[in-house]
């Protein structure tokens, strides 16, 4: 291995200018994070499970000492004895017991700040649980990490769409930061970070106001950049400056991801959870498969009744959040579906999970008890009837609503198509309800799923 700088854009002054000191503290503290986990994730195997294996041992050893739920669960006998696969599976309402009944894990006297947290409730049931300080540094270096073990170019901006419930102006607000770099900031001058918060924006405006600073890194939501794509060409992304698009909050179509591709703007998806922060990061040489955040967590596959499996590698997902001090996630339920393999194609030396699929957002539940993944893309509802945006639920067995927003009504043959289109990819068993309705309400979930099973 060469360690060289010569290819990291660094400021004339970057280097400290106190006596016997390289780098100053900030931005040498946070490098030198970026170093552990790059030298965790992707150094030799066996040093690698054995970190992991130490710090389970150390969370368990903490959650078993602190708590009289997980003393409970983990049992009185030595941690060493312990086998993960031996523990209980931690479902979100065991969760909600542990925190409402025992608070965060860490004390004042721990001297590691704790914060209440709660996930927006779009993939289920809304849960509350604490993170610590250590979380919150541990994510801002984990993104940053990504730049150095891809190799990608520091330089450029990002630029963060985020759907907020607030209505504004043009139907969305901006927001500049210097540096999306976070600490390294002193040490590296990154290009800007603009934050967008939208909420039914005019898309000519947020077109305007996208091409006014390179975009850069563009983190946004599948289904926005879809609904987009009805009134911009995919080419005005790239004119835009945009060098890689980063998908939040759901999946991406192979479509539109191909659409992206095919001009030269790379898409690369993160799998995290609002609870344990960064699970996987897909994989440079291969869509769809997604490196484990080794420095992380541990996940396991578990079988699941209701996953067909192609082999006994599918099924639902497990993680145990190895730095989860203030409250404990061992292997948590995160409600998600998915394969893993010890290694990937690339060469990387380590596990990886393809097939991800939200077991409660993008599958569809059969009247015969079958399940199967739905998946209808937003073009497709775009070439029957104009909206502002749409929302389809299975909400029983036999019946799926679609609602149409920005509409008063729709014509008898706008609803036959549709109809017709949820039926050709859900089945001819379904009924399906289409209504017109001037905003859909979305309740407190600022995800906004275009599709979301309520049954599983
Ligand atoms: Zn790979």
């Amino acid at each position: 291995m060469k360690l060289d700088f010569s290819q990291v854009p660094l400021h004339d002054r970057a280097f400290s200018e106190k006596p016997m000191t390289f780098i100053d503290e900030g931005p040498k503290n946070f490098l030198a994070a970026i170093l552990d986990l790059v030298a965790i994730e992707t150094g030799n195997r066996t040093a690698r499970e054995n970190w992991q294996q130490s710090q389970l041992r150390n969370l368990l050893r903490h959650a078993a000492h602190r708590s009289a739920f997980w003393r409970e669960r983990i049992g009185s006998g030595d941690i060493r004895d312990t086998a993960l696969a031996e523990l209980p599976i931690l479902s979100r309402s065991d969760l909600t017991r542990q925190v409402e009944a025992e608070g965060p894990l860490l004390s004042p006297l721990d001297r590691i700040p704790t914060i209440k947290h709660g996930t927006s409730g779009s993939s289920g049931t809304p849960v509350q649980f604490f993170l610590s300080q250590m979380n919150l540094e541990y994510n801002a270096v984990r993104a940053a990490a990504q730049y150095f073990i891809e190799g990608r170019d520091l330089r450029l901006n990002s630029t963060r769409l985020r759907p907020v419930l607030t209505p504004s102006k043009n139907g969305f607000t901006v927001r500049t930061d210097d540096n999306p770099l976070g600490s390294l900031g002193p040490l590296i001058p990154g290009g800007i970070f603009k934050y967008i918060e939208y909420y039914n924006p005019n898309m000519e405006a947020l077109c305007e106001e996208l091409a006014r600073d390179s975009i850069g890194y563009l983190l946004a939501q599948p289904t926005l950049i879809e609904t987009m794509l009805q009134s911009v060409d995919p080419t005005f992304f790239k004119r835009a400056g945009t060098a890689m698009f980063n998908p939040r909050a759901s999946a991406v179509d192979t479509e539109l991801r191909d659409k992206f591709s095919s001009i030269g703007i790379p898409v690369r998806s993160t799998y995290s959870s609002e609870e344990v922060g960064s699970i996987g990061l897909e994989c440079q040489a291969n869509a769809g498969v997604y490196h484990v955040s080794t420095s992380n967590v541990l996940v396991e596959i578990i079988p699941d009744a209701s996953v067909r499996t192609v082999s006994g590698t599918t099924g639902l997902v497990l993680v145990t959040h190895l730095h989860s001090y203030a409250t404990p996630f061992i292997r948590y339920d995160l409600g998600d579906i998915a394969t893993l393999a010890d290694r990937c194609p690339c060469g990387h030396d380590g596990p990886v999970l393809s097939n991800i699929q939200g077991r409660s957002k993008a599958l569809l539940k059969h009247p015969n008890g079958r399940v199967s993944t739905f998946y209808v893309r937003a073009r497709e509802l775009t070439a029957i009837a104009e909206f502002d945006e749409y929302r389809i639920r299975q909400i029983a067995l036999d019946r799926i609503v679609v609602e149409i927003g920005g509409r008063d009504s729709l014509t008898p043959e706008e609803t036959a198509a549709v109809v017709a289109l949820i039926r050709r990819h859900a089945g001819d068993e379904f009924q399906v309800d289409v209504r017109a309705v001037a905003r859909i309400d979305w309740g407190a979930s600022v995800k906004r799923l275009g599709y979301r099973c309520e049954l599983l």
